[in-house]
């Protein structure tokens, strides 16, 4: 496995020309930009000309209010426009646009973004980011797009940085670098505001980097706080110490805490309703997890940060001493049970699902949202797993060589029962919509010390496809509806390719999810019945999003094959190696007129 992307070398291109663009597009009169405030931010749910922050909504629960499209007319959805990203290398485009005044803010692979009249497709402006040799992105050169703030969309970069541009013009306002790429960091997620600040997480579990969230002045990119997801590290807020997370040492041997990974690289959600920002952690660093006995705090959990003080106010450890790389970085998505409590829930990538009390993380319910688990054999009341130790990788040390360890077969594979891809709630249905997959890995440990820069694994693996008897059939992907009250999978969809893209959900009665195979989907949300495809060119590994304008519903989806499947996926790596790659943006709208 070849860690670094040579081809980014190829693919840097000079910046000059772009901000000179931009300035020239601005002098010729872009119209003013109603700025983006708080209030925009917290009603951004509810509100259907826009769509300002990821996960339509910081609760992240990806459900449009519109129901002009629905399941009766959705079958006269067309394409309104295409719009192509560009570029020589065409790699996975993970990216959810944002829309705000009639303009669309959607992010490319290599850090590009791109500013598009919604309506249109017409190209506004274009940010490059120039990129240095060496970036060391784990997963594909990926973005999961841009939050609003003010007259600014701020995004992160693969060299780990934020940049805050000028929507009308494109022109960088301020520019913050979050940690050195040269010790592995990069940052891939969407930003999130919440009371002004933009809160953001950073990638490199697989270096040995310090799982953090930062939260900076989104005006300004000044500092405000920075919480460590690693248990030891001190925390920051006003440029002062902010007390470590936890304990030094209370679940981590040793010096491993120093480089111990728990990276919060798919951002998170925040609920104004309870003041918490919500962060998936990564797996702890390094993979071997015979080298650091203790649960290894806070690595794969859901870790509530009020906003307010940068301190934890509670977590919840999905996958303790993890041994299988299950990143916990799943995103937390609160919502209103039918008997009115205010819960979170979450698809793990370990293979649970987990609800939780949204204030407290009071554990509620736990259950299996994929077929085949190896690891647990399930959870107790508290909702810790019943580990199988059979089924943990072995240590190496005790190997006859001392090079190898016991290799086991594990499900779900380490690229999840759920990824990167996020699950959408419907009010109306009270179903979480959960992109899920069926795959399991063979995963044996080995020796590894801590290079600065270095992948920092101690593991080996290869990612298989199931036998198709122990999951009910030949697929891998499935689109899964389950009820939060009982653990029921209510439907499914299922798919030969693994399910990379996201998911939205609508008043209109309909969910909407792409497939690597190049097609976004619609579905009865209550049935799962398909009523609606297209076929994009490319694979989807987006999430799709919905917005009104003039009147009308559009639907939009970002189209580009690509992420980690590819990379690391092993035999199914294989097996899906016909798929297209690409880069273009699509948008939809009914071609009736709505009649
Ligand atoms: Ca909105
Ligand atoms: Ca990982």
């Amino acid at each position: 496995m070849n860690h670094k992307f040579q081809e980014v070398d190829l693919m840097k291109r000079t910046l000059t020309s772009v901000l000179v663009a931009g300035a020239l597009f601005s002098l010729a009169g872009a119209p003013a930009v109603a700025a983006v405030t708080d209030k925009d931010i917290e009603n951004d749910a509810k509100s259907t000309g826009d769509v300002l922050s990821w996960g339509l909504g910081t609760q992240g629960q990806r459900y449009s209010p519109l129901a002009k499209i629905n399941t009766k007319n959705v079958k006269d959805l067309v394409p309104v426009w295409s719009f192509s990203f560009g570029g020589e290398k065409q790699r996975g485009q993970e990216s959810q646009p944002v829309i705000h005044n009639g303009r669309m803010f959607v992010t490319g692979s290599y850090s590009r973004l791109f500013a598009l009249d919604a309506k249109t497709g017409k190209k506004l402006w274009k940010y490059e980011h120039r990129l240095p040799d060496g970036i060391m992105p784990c997963c594909d050169v990926v973005n999961r797009g841009a939050a609003l703030y003010d007259n600014l969309v701020i995004f992160a970069t693969l060299d780990a940085q934020l940049v805050a541009l000028d929507q009308g013009s494109g022109k960088v306002v301020w520019k913050e670098k979050i940690d050195e790429y040269s010790a592995g960091y990069s940052a891939t997620a969407a930003p999130i505001i919440a009371k002004g600040l933009v809160l953001t997480g950073v990638s490199g579990g697989e270096f040995g980097v310090i799982g953090r969230v930062e939260a900076l002045d989104a005006k300004t990119g000044k500092m405000v706080w920075v919480r460590p997801t690693v248990e030891g590290h001190m925390g920051m807020k006003d440029g002062k110490e902010n007390g470590v997370s936890g304990t030094t040492n209370a679940t981590w041997p040793g010096d491993l805490w120093k480089t111990g990974g728990a990276a919060t690289w798919l951002g998170g959600t925040y609920d104004p309703e309870t003041g918490l920002a919500y962060f998936g952690t990564g797996n702890p660093a390094p993979w071997n997890s015979a080298l650091r006995p203790g649960d290894n705090l806070y690595s794969c959990s859901t870790v509530a940060i009020d906003v307010a003080t940068g301190k934890i106010v509670w977590h919840f450890q999905g996958t303790p001493n993890d041994g299988w790389d299950y990143d916990g970085v799943n995103e937390f998505v609160t919502f209103k049970s039918k008997d009115g409590k205010h819960l979170g829930g979450k698809a793990d990538r370990n293979g649970f699902f987990y609800v939780l009390d949204a204030k407290s993380g009071k554990f509620q319910k736990g259950f299996p949202f994929v077929k085949k688990i190896t690891w647990a054999t399930g959870l107790d009341e508290n909702g810790r797993p019943k580990f199988d130790p059979a089924n943990r990788p072995g240590d190496p040390a005790k190997s006859a060589d001392g090079k190898k360890g016991t290799s086991v077969f594990s499900a779900p594979s380490f690229l999840g029962g759920k990824n990167q891809m996020p699950m959408a709630y419907s009010p109306d249905t009270g179903y979480f919509y959960v992109p899920a997959n069926e795959w399991g890995m063979e995963i044996w440990n080995e020796p590894v010390t801590y290079k600065k820069g270095a992948a920092y694994l101690g593991a080996g693996f290869t990612i298989k496809t199931l036998d198709s008897k122990e999951i009910g059939g030949d697929y891998i992907g499935a689109m899964r509806a389950i009820d939060p009250a009982t653990g029921k999978i209510v439907w499914e969809v299922k798919n030969n390719a693994p399910l990379w893209g996201g998911v939205m959900t609508t008043k209109g009665g309909l969910v909407f999810w792409g497939t690597p195979e190049g097609y976004l989907k619609a579905a009865d949300a209550k049935t799962g019945k398909e009523v609606w495809s297209f076929q994009t060119g490319s694979g989807v590994v987006a999430p799709p999003i919905s917005w009104e304008q003039d009147g009308e519903q559009y639907i939009g989806v970002a189209s580009g094959w690509g992420g980690a499947v590819p990379l690391w996926g092993g035999d199914v790596a294989k097996k899906v190696n016909y798929l297209n790659q690409g880069g273009s943006m699509w948008v939809f709208k009914l071609h009736k007129s709505g009649k």
